[in-house]
């Protein structure tokens, strides 16, 4: 069975690495490759790798351990579970870390491990997720982790525009640098990164600010669809349609815009309202909400439009293209971040990489 699937096209990959890669060389910046959103796979992970990232970045250990044969640091993104420390440390070079009990199970496993484990320790600029938020703590936190054996920190970094949509500016990124600067005169360390976010930092660079100090970025969605993640807009020299999503039409019937009868809950519980737009032409797909969100999928065929559908169908109205479609054709779409993420996770999608 061939649909639905989700192609991804390795040469479009491999050419938007390579354009925010020397992007960012030129600001003296080096790129963390996030397979997140495509859950770890290898043959994308080596176009990132084509295309010149200086390392493979996820937030999830089981996503690494299918890129454990890459010859990169590989970085785990999410902070570590406590539960996963063994893991963390066999799988991964360098981890993000904001908890002085997790470092210490980093410490001990890396120990019995014989392995030394690196961390960046992340500092919350005010996007409210993961980090630091008072400079106290992490001092505190830092004369305690120097005692440790077999853990070293090597960076600093932060993370924003995720949960409160705090864009990356001078003002907070500068703040991040000097930071790093007092850490490494107050405790005589070597901070090698300095880690300054994610596709949001982008459009400093873009608009050709640098960002003095700041080494690293990890790129995950600008890689992807070819956008910078702080006000939506779309990178220079990117493709934003490498990764495809075909599904096969099942039924298409001349049918009315309001259904027919009294009108009680969907298939997920929700009373629906419709607008009267005369009888119209609906085509009905072999895919649904266990797979997609319907609202993250782009039909390539502007005269196509989405009505909705249920967990294993999708129903499109097809009145106003100028294809005429049969049973069994396919149709195409774009995909957003979350489209390309869920479709990647069902196990019910084809994955068609070439
Ligand atoms: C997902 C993630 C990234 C990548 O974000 P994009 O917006 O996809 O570039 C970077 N850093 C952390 C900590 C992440 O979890």
């Amino acid at each position: 069975m061939a649909y639905p699937k989700i192609e991804v096209d390795l040469s479009k990959i491999k050419h938007n690495t390579a354009t925010l890669v020397k992007l960012c060389n030129k600001y003296g910046i080096r790129v963390a490759g996030v397979t997140k959103v495509f859950c770890g796979n290898a043959e994308i992970a080596r176009a990132y790798l084509d295309g010149g990232v200086s390392y493979l970045a996820d937030s999830r250990i089981e996503n690494l351990i299918k890129l454990k044969d890459f010859k990169v640091p590989k970085i785990l993104l999410r902070l570590p579970m406590i539960s996963e420390a063994e893991r963390v440390v066999e799988y991964t070079d360098i981890s993000l870390n904001s908890e002085l009990a997790t470092i210490k199970a980093l410490s001990k496993a890396a120990k019995e491990k014989e392995r030394n484990h690196k961390i960046i320790l992340m500092f919350d600029l005010g996007d409210l997720r993961e980090g630091y938020f008072k400079e106290e703590d992490l001092f505190t936190d830092i004369e305690e982790i120097l005692k440790l054996e077999n853990v070293e920190v090597i960076g600093l970094g932060t993370n924003l525009t995720c949960y409160g949509g705090v864009i990356p500016s001078e003002e907070n990124l500068g703040r991040l640098v000097n930071l790093a600067k007092k850490i490494e005169e107050d405790y005589r360390l070597k901070l090698e990164i300095i880690s300054g976010g994610n596709s949001s930092t982008l459009h400093m660079l873009i608009d050709g600010k640098k960002l003095e100090g700041i080494n690293q970025l990890r790129l995950g969605e600008s890689i992807v669809l070819g956008r910078e993640t702080a006000f939506g807009n779309r990178i220079e020299n990117t493709h934003d349609d490498a990764f495809q999503l075909v599904v096969e039409i099942i039924e298409i019937k001349d049918k009315p815009s309001v259904p027919v009868g009294e009108i009680g809950m969907d298939a997920f519980g929700k009373v629906p309202t419709f607008e009267d737009r005369g009888i119209r032409k609906r085509i009905i797909c072999a895919i649904g909400k266990q797979d997609i969100d319907f609202d993250s999928i782009l039909p390539m065929d502007e005269g196509i439009k989405i009505l909705g559908g249920s967990s294993d169908h999708l129903i499109l109205d097809g009145t106003e293209s100028n294809i005429d479609y049969k049973v069994g054709d396919e149709i195409r779409f774009k995909l957003t971040y979350g489209g390309i993420l869920r479709a990647m996770t069902s196990e019910y999608v084809k994955k068609v990489i070439r």
